[in-house]
């Protein structure tokens, strides 16, 4: 065993703590130069629960330059062969699936039953799409008397969020090595163990020394070094439009590519004419995903006016029904927000949207919660103005905003005002009729009558939720330069 690799947790009353003492740097565990460690905390029991290293600037110099020497090497194997390194990742991690769930049960607080489908599944199934995608990256194109080639990026240095900590890390880290380029990774500090299992991962997959590396630490320090560093060709980041902002300007600096994955508040239409019941049941259930952290969350529920109590009515019992508490416990749907700082923004914002005119149909601040956990009671609040701040700011919280429209025109106005454009619903018995309204939303996604989500199709955003993709064959070509050869 190596020095890093800490108790693993196997209890689901009691998690052993996880202690993790280095970074991933040049294929091997290497102890951090610095001294500075990170708590991780479990949102449902408060206690801490594991450590890792806080990395330095000096970290990720050495991580980066690890990445820049395996570059050359790893950026010239064919395609199939970097496909057979990904294929034997995906199965190492695949045998690690229920210690991911539960990892990330602990750290985030995501039900457990849950966790097994969206933060171990969705990242599995992210992870297989690119072992094929990698053998077969986009042809070369003969244009006149130009040939056309593309090429890996070069180093890529990926910064992620807590909300699904291995699937943000795998949308980044798959198309990248796919394409060629090699990364250095810096997690979300709220949940950086579950990349530790990655980690574990690519050691037991033998991927070449130095292809993706490991530097866990806080943004300001680990993250803002990362994005302003000369050996990094380009920045992945998803996280915050805060956040995205400051990472743009230092990449600026030095031209770097960047593509960026932020917040949303996205609209869920339903027509006069949708199967109200199951449109409302699903709309529910999309805004409390992951206690609403959830980048894609369909946040504002718009409904005709001529349906809008009964759905008001549906949506306030559907919430009030779902049961909050213990990740562990199978009866569980809502599990805590991902911390105590998050869980008072969240609260916030209910208060916020209370004084500015909205009416409370269930939840609220004075709705019972279990005594200790950073919890918030699943809150729908109606009659919200589009223009009021819970209708204008991503909350991420288990907050809904019911807003009534009037025809097509108003619906479609109503969810394209927004600075986000990240995703969105339309709901319709007339199938022409909502994809034609899907076509008017001015965002990145827009799932039709409950179609299902699809790994292979494009993710990202419009407006401020985002520059460029991530999935499939699109999130495969942001890590390619293109190149004409005139002949
Ligand atoms: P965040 O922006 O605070 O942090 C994201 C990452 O950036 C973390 O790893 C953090 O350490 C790092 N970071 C913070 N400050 C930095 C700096 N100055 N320089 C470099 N790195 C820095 O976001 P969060 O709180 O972790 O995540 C929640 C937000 O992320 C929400 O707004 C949510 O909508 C958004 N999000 C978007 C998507 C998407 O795909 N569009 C997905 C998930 C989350």
């Amino acid at each position: 065993s190596h020095p890093s690799r800490g108790a693993s947790m196997n209890s689901a009353a009691e998690p052993a703590p996880t202690y993790r003492t280095g970074f991933h740097i040049g294929g091997r565990w290497v102890s951090p130069l610095g001294t500075d460690e990170i708590s991780v905390e479990n949102p449902a029991t408060e206690q801490v629960i594991g450590r890792v290293p806080a990395g330095t600037a000096a970290d990720v110099d050495r991580a980066v330059a690890a990445a820049r020497a395996a570059f050359p090497g790893w950026a010239a194997l064919a395609p199939t062969e970097r496909a057979a390194h990904l294929e034997r990742l995906h199965r190492r991690l695949t045998a690690r699936a229920g210690e991911i769930a539960h990892t990330v049960a602990c750290e985030l607080g995501t039900p457990l039953k849950i966790a097994a489908r969206v933060q171990a599944g969705l990242p599995l199934t992210v992870l297989d799409s690119y072992v094929t995608l990698a053998a077969s990256p986009p042809e070369e194109e003969t244009v006149g008397n130009s040939l056309v080639v593309r090429e890996p990026v070069g180093v890529v240095g990926a910064i992620t969020p807590w909300n699904y900590p291995l699937h943000q890390v795998v949308a980044k880290v798959a198309p990248a090595l796919a394409a060629g380029c090699t990364v250095v990774l810096k997690p979300a500090e709220l949940t950086p163990l579950v990349a530790y299992l990655l980690f574990d991962a690519v050691d037991e997959a033998g991927l070449p020394p130095g292809v993706v590396n490991l530097v866990t630490g806080t943004g300001p320090v680990a993250g803002a070094a990362l994005a302003a560093h000369p050996g990094v060709d380009m920045v992945s980041f998803t996280g915050s439009t805060a956040t995205g902002t400051q990472i743009s300007r230092l990449a600026a600096d030095r031209i770097a590519r960047v593509s960026l994955e932020l917040g949303g508040k996205s609209a869920n239409i339903i027509f006069e004419d949708a199967d109200l019941a199951g449109a409302v049941k699903v709309g529910v259930g999309n805004a409390f995903l992951n206690s609403g952290q959830t980048c894609t969350a369909w946040t504002r529920m718009l409904v005709h006016r001529s349906r809008y109590d009964e759905a008001v009515d549906l949506a306030g019992k559907a919430a009030g029904g779902y049961r909050l508490g213990d990740p562990f416990d199978p009866a569980t749907r809502l599990g805590p927000l991902v911390s105590a700082g998050q869980r008072e923004r969240v609260r916030g914002y209910v208060e916020r949207g209370l004084a500015e005119g909205a009416r409370l149909v269930t939840g609220g601040l004075d709705a019972p919660v279990p005594d200790t956990g950073y919890f918030v009671a699943p809150t729908v609040l109606a009659d919200v103005d589009p223009d009021s701040t819970v209708a204008q700011e991503e909350i991420f919280g288990p907050v809904l905003a019911v807003i009534p429209f009037d025809d097509d025109d108003h619906a479609v106005a109503i969810a394209n005002n927004s600075k986000y454009g990240l995703a969105g619903a339309v709901w319709s018995g007339d199938q022409d009729r909502a994809v034609a309204v899907a076509r008017r939303l001015r965002t990145g996604a827009v799932d039709v009558n409950g179609g299902a989500f699809n790994p292979l199709a494009p993710f990202g955003g419009y407006k401020q939720s985002g520059v460029g993709r991530e999935l499939g064959a699109h999130g495969l070509a942001e890590f390619l330069e293109v190149k004409s050869i005139q002949r």
